[in-house]
């Protein structure tokens, strides 16, 4: 494959059939989002939300990018800015992977922490302030902007049912912070197994079972409020994951399957075990592997 640019090689990343028993030998596929060229999800996301806001015309060439975020959506923004030439200020809670902060950086964004105890809405009430001191900016919000389900929708969902070449879908497992890539995909599925299982996963601390918020090592998932993306979707159940299954997996993915996962991935193949053991014999399962852990190892992704 010939590309001309770093920009070709956002999407299209492959689907892998996981060469792992289950109980009922239901076929578990994972999209391997680490393939993408900022090495998340999150890079199909920063394209669609710069081209949206210079489509709308609240993007011109003075302006300043701003926008909270956990780490890959800055990421993918920071890749997507570069080819407009914009700037960019990321504003990320102080916890979260000193890798990520520093691809950030290595793409040009300017970074600005927020105490981790404030949360991600700590991170969207400072990126609020920043703007208005900054003047022109323009704050895509990940949170709320719908680009962020609807490129789920258009990209990732129809190269899910493209590669699986018409195998019935089951069930569709995938994690939730922005809840951006479970709506967006389970629509698209939606569309062509209208009974499709859909279920979010989520770590514990997270509030969507209604379980009490605390802090988790799982990173890029988790919500403390619920995505209004959620407003109206279908879907079978949520998924709460430990800490300790998700990593015991992250671990598990490398010695067994020689694939770098993160703590989400893992998460996302915790719960889709728990969903395989549930489902008709032979039936197809599909599930979301976000990042690698390779952005991780500051943090000791591989320890217990
Ligand atoms: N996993 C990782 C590693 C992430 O960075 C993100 C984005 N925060 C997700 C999963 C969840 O994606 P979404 O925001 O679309 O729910």
């Amino acid at each position: 494959m010939l590309v001309e640019n770093t920009y070709e090689l956002i999407g299209h990343t492959p689907l892998m059939h996981l060469p792992m028993k289950t109980p009922n030998n239901v076929n578990i596929y994972a999209k391997l989002e680490m393939f993408n060229p900022g090495g998340s999800i999150k890079d199909r996301l920063g394209i669609a939300l710069i081209q949206r806001g210079i489509a709308s015309g609240k993007v011109n060439e003075q302006t300043t990018i701003i926008e909270p975020t956990a780490g890959n959506t800055g990421i993918g923004v920071a890749l997507a800015a570069l080819k407009y030439k914009l700037a960019v200020k990321l504003v990320v809670p102080e916890k979260f992977s000193f890798e990520k902060q520093t691809l950030m950086r290595a793409l040009g964004a300017e970074v600005v922490n927020t105490p981790s105890a404030a949360g991600i809405e700590g991170a969207i009430k400072r990126a609020k302030e920043l703007a208005k001191q900054v003047g022109n900016a323009y704050l895509p919000l990940q949170f709320a902007n719908t680009a962020n389900p609807d490129v789920y929708r258009k990209t990732l969902g129809p190269e899910i049912l493209a590669d699986l070449d018409n195998r019935p879908l089951a069930a569709f497992v995938a994690g939730a912070g922005s809840g951006g890539t479970f709506a967006g995909i389970q629509r698209a599925l939606q569309d062509a197994y209208p009974e499709i299982q859909g279920y979010v996963v989520e770590p514990a601390g997270s509030i969507l079972n209604g379980g009490p918020a605390h802090s988790h090592r799982t990173e890029g998932i988790g919500v403390e409020f619920i995505p209004p993306f959620f407003k109206g979707l279908n879907y079978a159940g949520v998924k709460t994951i430990s800490d300790d299954d998700a990593f015991y997996y992250v671990r598990w993915a490398a010695k067994n399957l020689g694939l770098f996962i993160g703590s989400s991935s893992g998460a996302a193949l915790a719960a889709s075990l728990q969903v395989a053991a549930t489902l008709p014999a032979g039936a197809n399962l599909v599930t979301v592997f976000p990042d690698s852990s390779e952005r991780y190892l500051s943090e000791n992704i591989y320890e217990k």
